[in-house]
């Protein structure tokens, strides 16, 4: 008997839910729940710089608007901090963490891959980064991605010991996503293209830590007029209140799902019923290319 699908949609809330972040929703819904699976929110809360009050709730609304509801209780990864660090506790008890004093100048030398530098200094956390060491024998992870195919890394010369937690004592996105894609029970990740390289240090990690390696597929990115990712810091505008069916269309055409035009004014619950019976990832795996979103997004 095969395990349960679980899938997740996992914002961070920085700003309100956009097209491109609308496309990621809505593929993951559909394969969750083609699978006859659950289909979790996680809202991505641990780094309050970057975040915008009410972001959350609006997230969480425009969700609801366009019929995308959740199983279970939204998790916040703020409620989760004691886990972070119980992990990192544990890493480094192995010997598998250690604390970096090098600054940002240093660092920006290094162009993006660690050398190694304070690996045998013996540091404590006291204004410290934490980092996980790449064991050079382990370091060559590759995976299948269901959209992308085939796709491989080489941790230590392309990114070097990673930092699981920051100076300032935040936990990085690359540990807090493996310890609640486990916690959780995920077994499906769909999630944007721009997260593919970050993908191999997260196996990684799951492999530190024993867990099993959910089944990945990275959508592509929806791009603006310029060609760039849409996203918050490129202003993508927050989708409208009220166009909801006309949303859920165009993100099916933008994935490659041929709905009937028909379908175009119907309800949000037709829209979707219609999308999870039809939902195949094939066309998006034959053409897996970044694309331009409709006109008025
Ligand atoms: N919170 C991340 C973001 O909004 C996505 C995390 C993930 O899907 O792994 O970009
Ligand atoms: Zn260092």
């Amino acid at each position: 008997m095969s395990a349960p699908t679980i899938g997740r949609f996992a914002p961070s809330p920085t700003g309100p839910l956009h097209f491109g972040s609308l496309i990621t929703a809505l593929a993951s819904f559909l394969d969750a729940r083609q699978r006859g699976g659950q289909w979790l929110v996680r809202i991505e809360d641990i780094d309050p710089p970057r975040e915008v009050p009410g972001a959350s709730d609006l997230i969480l609304k425009q969700l609801d608007d366009h019929g995308l509801c959740w199983d279970a209780n939204v998790l916040y990864q703020s409620s989760r901090l004691d886990s972070y660090r119980d992990s990192v506790e544990q890493l480094l008890s192995r010997g598998l963490v250690y604390y970096c004093q090098c600054n940002r100048q240093r660092l920006n030398e290094l162009a993006g891959v660690y050398d190694g530098h304070c690996r045998d200094l013996q540091l404590d956390n006291r204004g410290h980064s934490a980092r996980l060491r790449i064991d050079a024998g382990a370091a060559n992870i590759s995976f299948s991605d269901q959209i992308m195919g085939h796709y491989k890394q080489s941790l230590g010369p392309c990114v070097g010991d990673y930092v699981i937690q920051r100076r300032d004592q935040l936990f990085s996105y690359q540990l807090a996503v493996v310890l609640d894609d486990e916690y959780q029970g995920i077994s499906h990740i769909m999630r944007g293209a721009d997260l593919l390289d970050s993908t191999p240090r997260q196996i990684y990690l799951q492999q530190c830590l024993g867990y099993q390696q959910p089944i990945y597929a990275h959508v592509p990115l929806a791009l603006n007029a310029e060609g760039q990712k849409l996203s918050k810091q490129n202003l993508a505008t927050g989708l409208q209140q009220g166009m909801e069916s006309q949303n859920l269309f165009q993100a099916l055409q933008w994935l490659q799902q041929e709905p009937p035009k028909e379908l175009a004014r119907q309800s949000v619950e037709v829209l979707l019923g219609w999308a999870t019976e039809h939902w195949s990832l094939e066309p998006l795996a034959k053409n897996p290319v970044n694309a331009a979103v409709p006109d008025h997004y």
